[in-house]
């Protein structure tokens, strides 16, 4: 099977194989050249047509809001997207190492024409359909892209900004209409032929940029290698997805995020299940449950806000009949909200950690021991270190870092593009620096403390906001929260907390309510901790991906802009 394949290059990747690893030859190991496309898709589509992976199964399976549904083997993926590659180099006439911005809906022509990028070797950059003109501007010109590929929704923002772009020479439309100045995709796959000889690539070859989700600040440019997702995602798909071919994933998340690839392309088709996808417009609680008990979908990869969202609902009503495993990632899990969920539906979540930048880092995997409010175990190359770069001991907070020195693990980023200051900034002695910080406990297990520039000093005391925001979240009142630092004439800083009560809780006295969570604050953590402000808001600021950007309500406590 091609995840045999991989086995040996992921060996230190894996969480069974922590004790006893030693220095990483991964690097050594990869092969020479690696192409997603030709070495993993196209072997399951061989082992489909031989009767090895049940055909019943669809490697994509697509429904759309109107209930039409797109279902593909691997044998009908690898056609079209030999079919999308023939376009993009013959029609297009791109070449291996062009970058392509794909700025797509949760279409089946985001996988068809992503699937054809990497067989061509041209480098492809997604987007999420939520941006604004100048966003995309913004995006093109850092970039440098050549082609953008979009739909008729999208097109008009791309015009608006094209005569400012000199790198831009090709715009791609996958549309029923036409438009002048764009060449229409859906016209030139008709008419490509579906017969395409793969690109050599390297492992260690850019195969895609990601913009990072733009949570501190402009997002950031992250080249990855063939072999980086290609490769590194195996263990994701094995052993945190504990996905096989019969399994069936739904990953709820934009295609112009990473996260993307954990739920959506990579680790779930490396192991040759199928992804599933309900093209939602907007996200809506009830479409989820209700797609979640009509299909029979195994797999259920979300973040902590769905999450936050879905246990707001009456789960009792609904009966998901297939459904056995459920993950959440990208931002910190509140225990409540796990411990909300196993109650209504029987089923524990399993939390994963990573960035943009890296593979999985940490996670819960099927069979651990679940410590609601920890992020998991750790691979072998990563440790917590601290300001001197040095490992730490259990039980002390430090930076959460990935060892990089004698050999850079093939499944981290590259480099961000275009900027080298900003990636020398991201190492420290023998380490990659995550940004984030941590505490790993004597089982090996690591809790999140927050983001390095999210902590908060108060009075000497080092405050995560995590923990407070977790404690909150406990009372009854609280929906959600999140917690900043706030200017104090006599501390420096406090500790505030900006609250959203739950719909069920009638219209409170404020500052009654103020002093109870207080209290309630107190009790249930340390009580240096407590938020000495509380702030009752409507909403929170949000990244497009839906993170909390705790920086934007840190500005306006400082009156910074
Ligand atoms: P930017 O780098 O542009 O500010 P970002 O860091 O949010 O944005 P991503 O790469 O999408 O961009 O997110 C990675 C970050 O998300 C991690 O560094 C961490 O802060 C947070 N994160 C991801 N998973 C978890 C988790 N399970 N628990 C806590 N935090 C998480
Ligand atoms: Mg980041």
């Amino acid at each position: 099977s091609p995840c045999r394949f991989f086995s040996k290059h992921c060996r230190g990747f894996a969480p069974q194989n922590i004790s006893g690893y030693e220095s990483p030859s991964l690097y050594k190991e990869l092969p020479e050249h690696f192409n997603f496309a030709s070495d993993v898709l196209d072997k399951w589509s061989q082992m489909e047509k031989n009767g090895e992976r049940a055909s019943s199964i669809p490697a994509l399976w697509w429904v759309g809001d109107q209930g039409n549904e797109v279902r593909w083997g691997f044998e009908e993926l690898g056609f079209l997207s030999r079919k999308a590659a023939n376009v993009l180099s013959d029609a297009c006439g791109l070449k291996k190492g062009d970058r392509v911005i794909v700025m797509l809906p949760r279409i089946p022509e985001w996988w068809s024409i992503t699937v054809g990028c990497i067989r061509t070797g041209i480098i492809y950059i997604p987007a999420t359909t939520q941006l604004t003109a100048n966003d995309i501007f913004y995006r093109l010109q850092a970039s440098k892209a050549k082609c953008i590929i979009t739909n008729d929704t999208l097109a008009p923002a791309v015009d608006s900004v094209v005569s400012k772009c000199q790198f831009l020479k090709i715009r791609l439309m996958v549309s029923e209409g036409r438009r002048d100045g764009w060449l229409d995709f859906k016209e030139l796959l008709k008419a490509a032929p579906g017969d395409h000889d793969p690109v050599k690539t390297k492992s260690q070859e850019a195969m895609t940029i990601y913009f990072t989700s733009g949570t501190t600040g402009y997002p950031k440019m992250v080249e990855h290698s063939h072999s980086s997702f290609g490769i590194g995602m195996t263990s994701t798909g094995r052993f945190w997805l504990d996905l096989n071919p019969s399994d069936i994933l739904w990953g709820l998340s934009d295609p112009g995020w990473v996260k993307f690839v954990y739920g959506s392309f990579f680790s779930p088709w490396i192991q040759g299940a199928c992804v599933f996808t309900y093209s939602m417009l907007q996200f809506e609680a009830t479409t989820v449950l209700n797609c979640l008990s009509r299909f029979p979908i195994t797999s259920f990869c979300g973040t902590p806000t769905v999450y936050r969202m879905l246990v707001q609902h009456d789960l009792t009503s609904y009966k998901f009949k297939s459904l056995k495993h459920c993950l959440s990632g990208g931002e910190p899990l509140n225990p409540e909200v796990m411990e909300k969920w196993k109650s209504k539906t029987g089923m524990d979540i399993y939390e994963g950690y990573g960035q943009t930048e890296t593979v999985l880092i940490l996670s819960v995997c099927k069979g651990m021991k679940i410590k609601p409010g920890a992020m998991g175990k750790v691979s072998p190359s990563y440790d917590v270190i601290d300001e001197n770069a040095n490992i730490l001991p259990p039980g002390e907070e430090g930076d959460i870092a990935i060892r990089i020195k004698p050999t850079r693990p093939f499944c981290l980023f590259s480099h961000y593009v275009d900027e080298p200051e900003k990636t020398a900034a991201s190492e420290r002695g023998d380490f990659y620096i995550t940004g984030d910080r941590g505490i790993m406990d004597e089982d090996g297990y690591f809790w999140f403390v927050g983001r390095a520039d999210d902590i908060i000093l108060s009075s000497g005391y080092r405050i995560g906001p995590f923990e407070v925001e977790n404690a909150l979240m406990e009372h009854p009142a609280v929906a959600e929260a999140a917690v900043v630092s706030s200017p104090d004439p006599i501390r420096g800083e406090v500790v505030k907390a900006f609250v959203i009560l739950s719909p069920d809780f009638a219209s409170p006295d404020p500052e009654k309510l103020t002093k109870e969570l207080q209290e309630h604050v107190k009790k249930v953590t340390a009580p240096y901790k407590y938020p000495r402000k509380v702030e009752f808001v409507q909403q929170l600021p949000k990244t497009i991906s839906g993170k909390i950007r705790r920086k934007d309500l840190r500005n306006k406590e400082w009156g910074r802009t």
